[in-house]
């Protein structure tokens, strides 16, 4: 028997041509998979999360990731806030993000204005009872802090913190999510608070086609990619790392991604290839 997994954080459009996403769907779905959340992360993306999880049948998020910031973003705020009222409605629309907070050289955006982007969607995730999955890199404290002031419901995505931020974020009822990163060995900290989190804490995703797994590296050193068929691999690596079975691993991560996706469970097992 096949077990099965939520991919609760994935990029899915971006992961293949458009034609070849079908079969990557069924791919996942043949290891496993039985509900996605597709991420998008900038308003040009909106349309785009929610007709393919109208396709195919899974959740999908909208809201404006760190990264992405533009000059406009308070319009951009206008736009996502007109979206969620529009979209409250849709069984598929399960959350707000990819939002969150980017402290890496990466990002050019100062930290003052993405506290605003951040903020804002936490006050529309509050307002509407919407979970969020959330960025956290390099700035972990500052998510933190926030989710103080506005208590919702959420994931920190690629939890890469430290065992007291990862309290910190369990204390605020946050769940933390583990993929690709967890795969290396190199990945000590990530791989050993995993193995220790109480099992009520987390979630498994791909965040594809970021992050890809040690594995994906070696076969393609060029161009490696995750996929959400990568979810199977994930939850076997995490059993190994808990020490438990796949079989609870798996029931303990679905459990608690209907938990912190309540939107998750109106379609729980109704993904499909169209
Ligand atoms: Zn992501």
């Amino acid at each position: 028997m096949t077990v099965s997994w939520i991919d609760t954080h994935n990029h899915f459009w971006v992961c293949d041509e458009e034609n070849r996403l079908q079969k990557r769907l069924e791919e996942a779905i043949r290891v496993g998979l039985v509900q996605m959340l597709i991420c998008a992360g900038c308003v040009s993306h909106f349309d785009r999360v929610r007709d393919l999880a109208h396709r195919f049948h899974c959740g999908y998020a909208l809201g404006l990731h760190p990264l992405y910031i533009q000059n406009d973003w308070q319009h951009d705020l206008l736009i996502l806030e007109k979206k969620i009222q529009e979209n409250l409605s849709d069984p598929f629309f399960v959350a707000i993000g990819e939002c969150g907070l980017d402290a890496s050289s990466e990002n050019t955006t100062p930290l003052e204005i993405q506290e605003k982007v951040f903020s804002s969607q936490l006050k529309l995730a509050f307002r509407n009872s919407l979970s969020v999955s959330m960025h956290g890199r390099g700035a972990l404290d500052h998510v933190s802090k926030w989710l103080r002031r506005i208590p919702v419901k959420g994931v920190l995505h690629a939890f890469n913190g430290s065992e007291s931020q990862a309290q910190t974020f369990l204390n605020l009822g946050v769940k933390l999510g583990y993929g690709g990163a967890m795969t290396y060995e190199g990945s000590k900290r990530i791989r050993k608070i995993l193995s220790e989190l109480p099992k009520e804490a987390w979630v498994l995703e791909t965040d594809a086609p970021d992050i890809p797994s040690e594995k994906a590296r070696q076969n393609n050193p060029l161009n490696p990619k995750s996929f959400p068929s990568d979810i199977a691999y994930y939850g076997q690596v995490a059993s190994i790392l808990r020490k438990e079975s796949i079989e609870a691993v798996s029931t303990q991560t679905i459990e608690n991604s209907l938990k912190v996706f309540p939107r998750f469970q109106n379609i729980f097992h109704e993904i499909k290839i169209s």
